[in-house]
């Protein structure tokens, strides 16, 4: 679900920020940094009477001035407002009424978002009020006293505020990939954020993730929609100071337990470290959606052979993930770093695909065909009766056989390879579920333990 957006607008110095630092009651910033903007936007999350939303700093609008950056501020005062479902007018209670004050106010009363006037630097309840009243003349309903510094009439901004946010179940829950970009610290995983969020045609937009400090991000590229899960925990803020833990494994454990399709990340100078495993480890078990990225081929000195060799040894150190799809790129050059979108689609396509019962039989009736389940030396012989996919998200194929015990893991892989041979599941892990016939199960004797599912196999 996507939080609603409120934007905070005004001229330079009426208290733009001191507000936004009163109503976000998180004081971890988010900074997502627009390229070719010399200010940078910023979203912090806020909340009051159960409702959470984003406040949006837009930087100080002036409109009578076009000199250095001041144009570029303007539009992004522009694109915040248009994806805002309210907007704060910031006024100076102090000053009093100003030409740019008008000239901000004529050009909100153009727009559709709903605005709330705040006066600020009233600190006195009595004066305020007289500071206020002149404000009417704005033509943008009543003006609200209040003070950033002290706090007082806050509450009656916010209530405003959030008489004008869509209801709750009206929030929009489109269909999307969701993709965590997991990695150890440093392999390159906000350059690659950046890269990601950079494209000229991609439409990004913070929205909610599950706890209050995990900030999704919604991208947009060929009509299809990625959202990119906790990039707070990606974007670290240099200046703030968390606990080292708190960035860390567990957070990327989190995001991909809430992904569809995890980007792997993998720094090309160290290769698959023990961590690297740990995580690929997790992303299997979870049944997620994988890819891996070896970032900063860049820094690599390669000839012809380099990417196959570099390959296999990605391979072997990862062995228990032959199913995912690598790819060597430069979050920092951008070198195939639009080619992992497509890496996305296919992965996604493929993770929650749906496979009908016929086409799993006759993938079965070939592989014993070829190459029979083993007989154990007291005769008795492995038989698959037939499969039917049960689930997906990952792929998860149930197989009715007479005794789980008489397939071992070897046969169990055969198989595996055979519905990856015939129906692909590119990019996704695919679970097999060994299913005997109880009672006979109870009486064998097992040879084999018998594993009630593959996992992710290979
Ligand atoms: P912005 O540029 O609009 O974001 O404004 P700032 O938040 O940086 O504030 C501009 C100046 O106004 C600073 O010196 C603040 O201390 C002051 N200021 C902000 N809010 C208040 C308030 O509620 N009362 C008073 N008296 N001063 C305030
Ligand atoms: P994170 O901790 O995983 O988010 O990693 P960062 O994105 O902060 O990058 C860590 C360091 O690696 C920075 O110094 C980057 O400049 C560098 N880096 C990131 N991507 C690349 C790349 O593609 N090539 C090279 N040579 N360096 C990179």
């Amino acid at each position: 679900m996507s939080l609603p957006i409120v934007a905070i607008i005004g001229r330079p110095n009426v208290g733009k920020s001191t507000v936004v630092n009163r109503l976000a009651k998180v004081q971890d910033a988010i900074v997502f940094d627009e390229p070719g903007v010399t200010r940078d936007r910023t979203y912090k999350p806020a909340f009051w009477n159960d409702r959470d939303f984003l406040v949006v700093d837009t930087g100080g609008l002036v409109f009578d001035d076009d000199t250095e950056f001041l144009p570029l501020i303007r539009e992004q005062a522009m694109a915040a407002l248009a994806e805002s479902s309210a907007a704060i007018f910031v006024v100076d209670g102090k000053q009093g009424l100003t030409t740019a004050d008008e000239e901000i106010a004529l050009w909100l009363r153009q727009q559709t978002v709903p605005v709330v006037l705040a006066v600020n630097k009233c600190e006195s309840l009595d004066h305020g009020i007289i500071q206020a009243a002149e404000f009417w003349a704005l033509g943008l309903g009543e003006p609200f006293a209040m003070s950033g510094i002290h706090g007082n009439g806050t509450g009656e901004v916010l209530d405003q505020i959030v008489g004008f946010l869509p209801p709750t179940d009206q929030v929009e829950d489109t269909p999307e990939v969701r993709v965590a970009i997991a990695g150890r610290p440093n392999v390159g995983k906000s350059s690659l954020l950046n890269a990601f969020v950079g494209e000229k045609r991609s439409i990004v937009s913070p929205i909610s993730g599950t706890t209050r400090d995990a900030i999704d991000m919604l991208v947009e590229r060929d009509e299809k929609k990625y959202r990119l899960i906790d990039t707070a925990g990606i974007r670290k803020k240099k200046n703030v100071e968390y606990g080292p833990e708190f960035f860390g494994i567990n957070r990327a454990f989190k995001a991909i337990d809430r992904s569809d399709v995890v980007l792997l990340v993998i720094d090309a100078l160290d290769g698959v470290t023990d961590q690297d495993q740990k995580l690929a480890g997790r992303i299997a078990d979870e049944g997620r959606a994988c890819i891996v990225v070896v970032n900063k081929w860049d820094a690599i000195e390669k000839d012809s052979d380099t990417i196959y060799e570099y390959e296999k040894l990605v391979r072997a150190r990862l062995h228990y993930m032959e199913w995912a799809e690598i790819i060597f790129i430069s979050a920092e050059t951008g070198q195939r770093v639009e080619k992992i979108f497509d890496m996305i689609d296919i992965a996604a396509e493929q993770h929650k695909r749906r496979v009908s019962t016929s086409v799993i039989n006759e993938v079965i009736e070939d592989g014993v065909r070829w190459h029979s389940p083993p007989t154990t030396r007291q005769g008795r012989q492995g038989r698959i009766y037939y499969g039917t996919q049960v689930s997906s998200k990952p792929p998860t194929i149930a197989l009715f056989v007479n005794d789980p015990a008489l397939l071992n893991d070897n046969y169990r892989r055969y198989i595996e390879r055979q519905f990856r041979q015939s129906l692909g599941f590119q990019g996704t892990p695919l679970r097999l579920l060994w299913r005997g016939k109880k009672m006979r199960a109870h009486g064998a004797r097992q040879s084999q333990p018998s594993h009630e599912s593959l996992g992710t196999g290979i």
